[in-house]
């Protein structure tokens, strides 16, 4: 049976675009369908680690607002220090621009694009993919789902049974211009206000985004985080452009992102850094992984798509896995971290080495060598206090500097 496409892909984020576009490369028939119109706003702090101008192979500065060399690191709104790396380690986006400069390349490369039609249902037969639009139905002999957080290709084909959501806040900001140009290459971040979680600033051309994020179990005091953490900020608000809270979703071991004909990658398949929430890079990977196994598979190299689901488990979920010991580490002791990361130079090196794609999560693990049973007795031991601090959390009425402005 003629099919009318190689693949189809359902979401043109930056899993779905850079699938299309590695596809469209191999001269493979490929749609990408959007239910949005291009450029369009997607709750995102948009800091692309340095890792992500690597992995790409295209230059993306034309899309870079400002490059982010210093941190101004804080324990519960207090205990404010600033750090400085020689090299930059985060480039900051705004999402509606930097999406439709990866659609842009995709179509560059020989994608047809889709947008304003969402897809309404995929329907998996032997021999192809049915994937249905309000307007028409398309057939292909496979499909990626890189439709994020609430796509629809997982639950219509069976897909990520287990995920757990942590949930975050955005929102953009007009600001004073002086704030911009004296802190245009700095981020800030807020740790140990919440027994999960983090407040970030990051600067863009001509405005910032602020966000908080937590756990799904801590979601309902993410409102009053936010509204303290502005407070706390150096910067006087002009006006909110945008505000907006969306959820991460992040893979659980043993949930399946690949059937015959269909695989997931991005947030669709729950590949976000469960510590940071960090999913840009993740996406681009596992969209490449996708469109190379496909691609092989069309080509007769591979019988099956299990072998891109063995490769995202490989290369992108094990190291993902690897932070959730740091995590309860992290979240049992913040203010020990804190402290480190102010006076020993070599913890922010290696804070730096991380989010350069330098050095892997799970380097800290293999450091125990032969005494793995003593770092697994640790984190254990670390996730039960994190629970605790769970379970017992409200906000205190003063913390930091901020509270007492709160109005
Ligand atoms: C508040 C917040 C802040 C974040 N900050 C950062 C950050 O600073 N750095 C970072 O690396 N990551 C960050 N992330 C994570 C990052 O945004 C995601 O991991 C990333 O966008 C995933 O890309 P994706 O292509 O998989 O999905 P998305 O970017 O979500 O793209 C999915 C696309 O699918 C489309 N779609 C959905 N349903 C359908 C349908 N039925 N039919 C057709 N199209 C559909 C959507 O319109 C969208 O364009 C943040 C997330 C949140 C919530």
């Amino acid at each position: 049976m003629p099919v009318d496409y190689d693949v189809i892909i359902s979401g043109a984020g930056p899993a779905g675009s850079f699938a299309a576009y590695s596809l469209a490369k191999q001269n493979r028939k490929v749609l990408l369908i959007d239910k949005e119109k291009f450029p369009r706003y997607k709750v995102c702090g948009g800091g692309l680690t340095h890792k992500v101008a690597q992995f790409l192979p295209f230059d993306i500065s034309e899309v870079i607002e400002r490059q982010i060399y210093n941190v101004v690191f804080s324990h519960q709104l207090d205990y404010q220090f600033k750090k400085r790396s020689k090299e930059p380690f985060i480039f900051c986006v705004s999402r509606d621009k930097f999406d439709a400069f990866l659609v842009r390349k995709a179509r560059e490369a020989g994608a047809e694009f889709l947008e304003e039609q969402a897809v309404e249902g995929v329907e998996e037969k032997e021999h192809e993919v049915i994937v249905k639009t309000a307007a028409k139905a398309f057939t292909s002999h496979y499909m990626i789902g890189a439709d994020g957080a609430m796509g629809i290709t997982a639950s219509s084909v069976g897909l990520m049974k287990n995920v757990l959501n942590c949930v975050a806040i955005e929102s953009e900001m007009e600001v004073d211009p002086s704030f911009l140009e004296e802190s245009g290459r700095t981020i800030y971040l807020d740790w140990g206000t919440m027994p999960v979680g983090y407040a970030w600033m990051f600067p863009k051309g001509d405005h910032i985004s602020i966000g908080v994020g937590t756990s799904y179990r801590l979601s309902r005091h993410l409102r009053k985080y936010y509204r303290r953490f502005i407070i706390y900020l150096p910067v006087k608000e002009v006006r909110t452009i945008s505000y907006k809270a969306y959820s991460i979703p992040i893979r659980q071991r043993g949930s399946k992102i690949v059937t015959k004909r269909v695989a997931l990658a991005g947030d669709a398949a729950g590949l976000s850094d469960p510590l940071t929430g960090e999913g840009i890079y993740y996406a681009l990977a596992s969209g490449s992984m996708a469109a190379e196994a496909i691609d092989k598979l069309l080509k007769g190299e591979i019988q099956s798509l299990e072998y891109y689901e063995k490769r995202v488990n490989l290369e992108i979920f094990q190291d993902l896995l690897a932070v959730y010991p740091l995590m309860h580490f992290f979240n049992a002791m913040p203010g020990y971290f804190h402290n480190l990361m102010d006076t020993n130079e070599r913890y922010f090196r290696a804070f730096i080495r991380i989010l350069r794609g330098e050095k892997k999560y799970d380097s800290f693990r293999k450091r125990f060598g032969p005494f793995q049973f003593l770092w697994k007795a640790a984190w254990k031991f670390a996730r039960y206090k994190e629970n605790i601090k769970i379970q017992n959390f409200r906000f205190e009425r003063k913390i930091g500097n901020s509270a007492s402005n709160e109005q």
